[in-house]
């Protein structure tokens, strides 16, 4: 393992441009669960909580279920080893910027500046009505669902729900990403949710290496990875950071 965590320090070392993948993985160890598997949310919650509609029709019983997982749960979440090596990265140059699927605010928490968040982030807020943004901050979160303070229309947590499309600035700095990397560091993906789990493979067609970070195989693992370096997030980030000499 130590021979592949130095390889995959060289190739960062020697590349003009790196990104970062990220998914639920890198954030279990913060103590936030993955959606899918054993112990995933899904197996406690429905998922029907995040569908657009249902949100819609029915508020108040959806928000309940949101405001627990996301807010209550998530909301005390801090970054760990993983996300810090990963600002630290950025900070040294080594990194260029984070692409990820998560909506837990950690890779911003632990100072990463260039994040391109492609499924939201739980901090933020939109009305369904006028469009108005709104910071978690700016909110008092109750039992109730919360409403605009300017047109009264239902407030939605901005990430994406099931049914809704991608945020377009995102969505093209991913691409763009994915088209101009000479590395990709993919941590904690299962490459399984559409149409993220295409930027990796676009990365490999457009030349790039792809380094991965899981403790499980994924869909990359045996298809587009060039070094799989298998174990916890925060362990194999830490001994990389070693390597790098960050
Ligand atoms: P996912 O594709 O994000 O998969 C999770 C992956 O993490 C799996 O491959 C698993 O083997 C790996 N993993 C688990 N523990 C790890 C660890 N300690 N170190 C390294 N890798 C580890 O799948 P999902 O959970 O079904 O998520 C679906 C979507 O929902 C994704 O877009 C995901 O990012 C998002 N989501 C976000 C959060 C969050 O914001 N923290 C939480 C749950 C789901």
């Amino acid at each position: 393992m130590r021979n592949k965590i130095e390889t995959a320090a060289e190739i960062i070392k020697l590349s003009k441009k790196t990104t970062a993948f990220t998914g639920a993985g890198i954030s279990v160890e913060s103590g936030i669960p993955p959606f899918r598997g054993k112990n995933g949310l899904w197996s406690k919650y429905d998922p029907i909580i995040l569908e657009l509609d249902y949100f819609k029709s029915k508020p108040e019983e959806s928000w309940k279920v949101i405001k627990e997982i996301f807010y209550d749960f998530f909301g005390k979440a801090k970054p760990n080893t993983a996300h810090n090596v990963l600002a630290k990265m950025e900070a040294k140059g080594l990194l260029n910027s984070v692409i990820t699927q998560n909506i837990d605010n950690l890779h911003y928490k632990a100072g990463s500046k260039n994040v391109y968040e492609f499924h939201g982030n739980s901090n933020n807020f939109v009305c369904l009505k006028c469009g108005e943004k709104f910071k978690l901050a700016d909110i008092v979160l109750t039992d109730n669902p919360p409403y605009c303070e300017k047109c009264g229309g239902l407030l939605k947590p901005d990430f994406i729900f099931f049914g809704e499309g991608i945020p377009a600035k995102a969505y093209s700095a991913s691409i763009e990403a994915a088209n101009t990397s000479d590395v990709f560091l993919l941590i904690g993906t299962t490459g399984e949710v559409m149409p993220a789990s295409q930027i990796p493979f676009l990365a490999k067609q457009n030349g790039a290496k792809i380094i991965e970070v899981n403790t499980e195989m994924s869909n990359y693992t045996n298809s587009i990875t060039d070094i799989f370096l298998q174990g916890k997030a925060t362990e194999i980030m830490k001994e990389l950071s070693f390597a790098l000499s960050l």
